[in-house]
């Protein structure tokens, strides 16, 4: 019968082994403008490490009027939380 298929749906998203999702979801990227600028307190926090680096990269930009690039980001202000 054609309702067997919501049927496997549901016990697919019912189970509960997944300590690894666990892990996915709190894994964000963090970028602590404080860090970098003493005198600036702008956070990014994404747990897309693009969407993290490009908001940075824009935030130097438009405020501290610095070209990062996305090496210099990742490798030394973007933190893993
Ligand atoms: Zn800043």
């Amino acid at each position: 019968m054609a309702f067997n298929t919501t049927n496997s749906a549901l016990d697919a998203a019912g189970l509960p082994d997944g300590p690894t999702d666990v892990r996915e979801m709190t894994h964000a990227h963090k970028l602590d403008c404080e860090a970098a600028e003493s005198d600036c307190r702008f956070i990014i926090q994404s747990e897309n490490e693009d969407e993290a680096i490009e908001l940075a990269q824009n935030h130097m930009k438009e405020v501290h009027h610095k070209e990062l690039s996305n090496e210099e980001l990742r490798e030394e202000h973007l933190q893993t939380v």
